[in-house]
């Protein structure tokens, strides 16, 4: 049987889109560029029309949404293969994942992820496939750490992992500069957890990387769990009273129709509603006022002041009117929604004779034309989408 790919079947011309965006009403580029041997020799003269050299100020999309935060994916690789993300029916031994010499290296991704924080992007988050198993990884983290925004700040910068192999990363990671960490666990029942996770990997080693974490000064930590009916519902409850009773920030994520090979259904989403409910039951809770202006999670405190809880409830509460993300994958394409089913190339413009001014003006041109709101728009027939796996985007 023939490898299954990685590989979006579209990928968007930054051009063309750029181009529309320079001269509405004109947008195709030149008739003499579009039969040029380079795909992107007419690239500098579009983008010289949309974004002047020197443009500045924040990207605001269509909808008036700022660029904000960039989830960097280092690897499409990974050790586990949770039922919800990347079914090992389908994703087996003969996966073809992305070449070496297709995925960026660290010095491409720090010269974009200078680019886009020159840009206004004030949060950085390193994710994947599983990033631990990018070798070398905090060597980018420490590069990444250095990143100074316009004003002089420092970027927030943070990861996301499924804490296989953070018992001996995590001081690695603190040491080169991480700041904080989330790690997803969708139970504590070590035959629940084998289940979801695809492998039967222990629960204990990640409570060892999460110790480890803890143990290194990586602060706050934060826990994802992905709650799929019938499959992890009884954890809900021990979930939340091991979060609280070791001080850490516990999200439950409603289970999402990410890509299009995790066979999702609606029935089995335990909406937030009824998630609170569970929890409130036992432990009462009471809204609280989000950290900031379009936090994804909706925040819960218990009354008796032991701690928080929150829910990402992408399916019942989209939040795409607030949506500030972009997502660069692991080979260079960039997305502007988890639910997209085409990326625009960066790395061709990396690896060719652009300037940083240049592919900022590309990534402003993106930006300035998107108009996603895949989760306000979800219907049964939207599931169908042939969406780019998360683990191959970037999570
Ligand atoms: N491997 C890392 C990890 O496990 O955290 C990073 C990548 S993973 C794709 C990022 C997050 O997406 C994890 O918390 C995972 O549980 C969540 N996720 C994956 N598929 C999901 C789905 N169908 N619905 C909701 N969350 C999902």
């Amino acid at each position: 049987m023939a490898p299954v790919s990685t590989q979006p079947r579209r990928e968007l011309p930054i051009l063309e889109q750029a181009a529309a965006v320079a001269a509405p009403g004109t947008n195709a580029p030149d008739a003499p560029d579009a039969h040029a041997p380079n795909p992107h020799e007419p690239y500098a003269r579009a983008v010289a029309r949309i974004a002047p050299h020197g443009a500045s100020g924040p990207a605001l999309d269509t909808l008036g949404r700022r660029l904000h935060d960039l989830r960097i994916s280092v690897t499409d690789r990974c050790n586990f293969r949770c039922v919800y993300c990347m079914p090992k029916e389908i994703f087996g031994k003969d996966f073809a994942f992305l070449p070496r010499d297709q995925v960026l290296s660290f010095e491409e991704i720090e010269r974009l992820a200078r680019i886009f924080v020159g840009m206004g992007v004030e949060k950085l988050r390193i994710t994947g496939g599983e990033p631990l198993v990018r070798r070398e990884l905090p060597d980018l983290i420490e590069g990444l750490a250095q990143i100074r925004r316009p004003d002089g700040g420092p970027v927030d910068l943070t990861l996301t992992t499924n804490g296989a192999a953070l018992r001996s990363l995590a001081q690695p990671l603190r040491d080169a500069g991480l700041q904080r960490i989330t790690i997803s666990l969708d139970s504590l029942d070590p035959d629940v957890f084998g289940a979801m996770n695809g492998v039967d990997f222990p629960v204990s080693r990640v409570l060892e990387g999460i110790a480890a974490a803890r143990d290194a000064g990586l602060a706050p930590i934060k826990i994802n769990t992905v709650i799929r009916r019938d499959l992890n519902e009884a954890s809900i409850l021990p979930m939340a009273r091991w979060a609280r009773d070791e001080g850490l920030i516990l999200r439950f994520i409603e289970y999402m129709d990410v890509g299009h090979s995790n066979g999702w259904r609606m029935d089995d989403v335990i909406p937030e509603a009824e998630i609170v409910a569970r929890i409130d039951a036992e432990m009462p809770l009471e809204a609280m006022a989000p950290n900031y202006a379009g936090e994804v999670a909706t925040r819960w405190r218990y009354v008796d002041g032991s701690g928080e809880v929150g829910v990402i409830a992408s399916v019942s509460e989209p939040f795409c009117s607030s949506c500030t993300r972009a997502r660069l994958s692991a080979e260079g394409k960039l997305y502007t929604c988890l639910f997209a089913v085409a990326g625009h190339d960066l790395r061709a413009l990396l690896r060719s004779d652009r300037t940083d001014d240049q592919i900022e003006a590309a990534v402003r041109g993106v930006w300035r034309l998107r108009d996603d709101r895949y989760s306000d728009l979800r219907t049964e027939s939207t599931t169908a989408l042939p969406k780019v796996e998360m683990f191959a985007m970037g999570g």
